[in-house]
């Protein structure tokens, strides 16, 4: 019978996280029973497993509704059939193998918490860059089954970090099972115990993503609890982790018989899968340790994030010699010498393992995610290549970029598929696409803008007067203005981001926000590791500023930042703010995706702003300078932002003409999409990493790395 059939069109619908990029899909979701939906977190395979069936079949019988799910049915099932014309005409050997790409963490959609901010957020645009543009890609992650951080102040603004439940049956997750039905399990040998991995398959559009958990009966309890949180844990769980997701990553492919033509690590967390690798390739073809990694190593990318040596991971070389003996004799070498790949000093025995040394020795295509980042990661890691002037230490640069249709307001995409037409329709990576951008009419523009706002606006007020509720607050008085300029700031609350910058003078920060003429207000969330003090103290402070009488109208908190949280904020303000300790930042994408939907930036230039500011598409604070002192730098920073907020951005806001248009401002705003919107999008970066990267590793082209336009 057709309900039947309906149900079935409705989980084929659910079941691909392609509805992560597709309003209309989830609205559909949406309108079978919008309270449930709200209540389900937005997640349509909860919303399908909870609703009442026969509100369920009332609402499918609606002639409408139909149409709608037909619609979305046949637009999935085109978008899945066409091979993705891109990456079919360039892809080459990647289309007979794919890439396999590794990353601790995953930002698809807030449903799926296993990301913790920017890292897991470009992870997952990439794989949705790639589904659109058909470069053939598998994701690998784990699956952590008490995600990342759920983020609850208390009464006294103290971040807390409640266990979650991930509902992982609630998930558009299948096990990945051998042909006969059962599932894939593939052992990891670990000092304690062997640990059995499964794996659940989540599709991406056309990219598969293989999350991988501990959570199996046969495992000793500790060991099922290796997978339950990202970033948790000592040192011990840290490297073991590291070796699931590498060795077992690597295992499971194999086990599901998909044989890669380039492995991409994203970040040095992944870098064992190379091990695993060579040891496959030895055993298949009974190659000679070294030869085999060498091998492995001219098919790898390694893609580094974290311009501080501090920042990766230093393993103490007894808990590096106690997990890697397994792979040392698997792949006939000495440990000696294995451990020695991942030491700064590979004779310095007894010294610390980074991972990140073992992915630059061993990858032969290494990229930072800036150009910026590039310089500073070439002088960092120099020690590695002694012989060489550090220009030449050989690690280029692909600047990150976002996923549009991901971070786009669905309005803002509307507007420009009718005013950019089949050029924009077609691809986002080109500057004539964006061409167009000139000619819009600033009040369409400018209108759009403000409903977008309005939105945002209502959509905080809601959050903040539930938040006060709950934690018996006064509700009054009520937050934001909508003729006020309206900027954001929402991260992960790393101390280098320094979100309390401005903060630190209150005096000049109360006649900032409250000038008679020209008032400001501010939108802060974000969530700090729950083992970084200095980021809740942060979080703590913004809270306590935001109750001050003179603030409470101007300077709001949201609690428990991630994709949805982030994307309303990008979507409706009117600029955003970001004032990292230069050079800090590697890339930085959320203002990125502010150019998308029309607002402006207002950052320290460093990682992406230092190549994409021009003196027009936003604002700069400072002239990029670096002292040795933290604290004058966060002085002169500081005051620098003050000057630049009350001398550029306020008076170029507030400059109105006669039909009450701020024309200057809009010049900007549609400088900087016309500008940025080409080079910082995903798919602009899938098709560098393709083409500069994934095809020379695959044997396919000879093109080394190019440091290309996109930055
Ligand atoms: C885009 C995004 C980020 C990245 O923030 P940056 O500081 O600009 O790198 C972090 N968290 C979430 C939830 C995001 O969507």
């Amino acid at each position: 019978m057709a309900d039947n059939d309906v149900i079935a069109k409705l989980w084929a619908l659910a079941n691909n996280l392609w509805w992560s990029w597709h309003r209309d899909v989830r609205f559909i979701f949406r309108d079978l029973d919008a309270k449930l939906y709200r209540a389900c977190h937005r997640n349509p395979v909860a919303l399908l497993r909870r609703i009442d069936p026969e509100v369920l079949t009332e609402r499918v019988h609606d002639l409408e509704m139909l149409a709608r799910i037909d619609r979305a049915v046949r637009e999935l099932n085109h978008y899945l059939e066409s091979n993705g014309a891109w990456g079919a005409l360039h892809g080459g050997p990647l289309n007979a193998a794919p890439v396999a790409y590794f990353c601790f963490e995953f930002g698809i959609h807030e449903s799926l918490p296993i990301y913790s901010g920017g890292l897991g957020v470009l992870a997952g645009d990439h794989l949705k860059a790639a589904s659109d543009l058909g470069v053939p890609i598998v994701g690998l992650g784990l699956i952590y089954h008490q995600g990342y951080v759920h983020q609850r102040l208390d009464a006294s603004g103290w971040q807390q970090d409640p266990v979650e439940r991930v509902p992982l049956d609630e998930l558009p997750l299948h096990e990945l099972t051998s042909p006969d039905g059962t599932p894939l399990r593939v052992r990891v040998e670990l000092p304690e115990s062997t640990v059995v991995l499964r794996a659940r398959q989540a599709m991406v559009g056309r990219s598969r993503l293989l999350l991988l958990t501990a959570q199996d009966p046969d495992n000793p309890e500790p060991a099922r609890e290796l997978t339950a949180r990202l970033y948790w844990g000592d040192m011990r769980v840290r490297i073991q982790q590291e070796l699931l997701l590498g060795v077992g990553g690597m295992r499971m492919l194999q086990a599901a018989g998909i044989e890669p033509s380039v492995i991409h690590l994203n970040e040095g967390h992944t870098a064992f899968a190379l091990l695993e690798a060579a040891r496959q390739l030895r055993e298949r073809e009974g190659l000679d340790g070294r030869e085999a990694l060498a091998e492995v190593g001219r098919r790898a990318v390694f893609t580094t994030h974290t311009p501080v040596p501090a920042g990766h991971d230093h393993f103490p070389a007894e808990l590096a010699a106690a997990h890697l003996a397994p792979l040392a004799a698997g792949l006939g070498m000495p440990l000696e010498e294995l451990l020695g790949l991942g030491r700064v000093r590979p004779e310095e025995h007894g010294a610390a393992f980074l991972p990140t040394v073992l992915a630059l020795r061993l990858a032969r295509h290494r990229n930072a995610v800036s150009a910026l980042h590039a310089e500073v990661t070439r002088r960092m890691w120099r020690v590695l290549w002694p012989e060489r002037p550090e220009e030449e230490v050989p690690i280029g640069h692909i600047t990150n970029g976002v996923h549009v249709e991901s971070w786009m307001a669905p309005e803002m995409h509307e507007l420009l598929e009718l005013r950019l037409g089949p050029e924009w329709r077609r691809g986002r990576a080109e500057p004539q696409a964006w061409q167009g951008i000139a000619a819009i009419e600033d009040g369409e523009l400018w209108e759009l803008h403000l409903v977008l706002k309005a939105r945002l606006l209502a959509w905080v007020r809601r959050h903040v007067q539930a938040f006060r509720a709950r934690l018996g607050r006064p509700l009054e008085p009520v937050p934001l203005d909508e003729g006020v300029l309206t900027i954001g700031f929402a991260r992960r609350f790393a101390t280098y981001k320094r979100a309390t910058l401005l903060l630190d003078d209150l005096e000049r920060l109360d006649r900032l926000v409250n000038h008679p003429e020209r008032p400001v207000q501010f939108i802060f969330a974000g969530r700090a590791h729950p083992h970084d003090e200095g980021g809740k103290a942060f979080v703590q402070r913004i809270d306590a500023v935001s109750r001050d009488p003179r603030f409470s109208r101007r300077i709001v908190f949201i609690e428990n930042h991630n994709m949805h949280v982030g994307r309303q904020l990008v979507q409706g303000v009117d600029a955003w703010l970001n004032n990292p300790r230069r050079p800090l930042e590697a890339c930085g994408t959320s203002g990125q995706k502010v150019v998308l939907n029309g607002g402006l930036n207002i950052s320290i230039p460093d990682g992406w702003w230092a190549e994409a500011y021009d003196g027009r598409a936003g604002f700069a604070i400072g002239r990029g300078h670096t002292h040795r002192d933290p604290a004058l730098q966060d002085a002169r920073d500081r005051e620098d932002a003050f000057r630049v907020l009350e001398e550029e951005v306020a008076p170029l806001f507030y400059e109105r003409d006669a039909q009450g248009l701020p024309r200057r401002w809009i010049a900007r705003v549609k400088h900087a999409m016309q500008a940025l919107g080409w080079r910082f999008n995903a798919e602009r970066m899938v098709r560098d990493y393709t083409l500069g990267a994934y095809l020379p590793a695959a044997g396919g082209l000879s093109a080394a790395l190019p440091p290309r336009r996109g930055g």
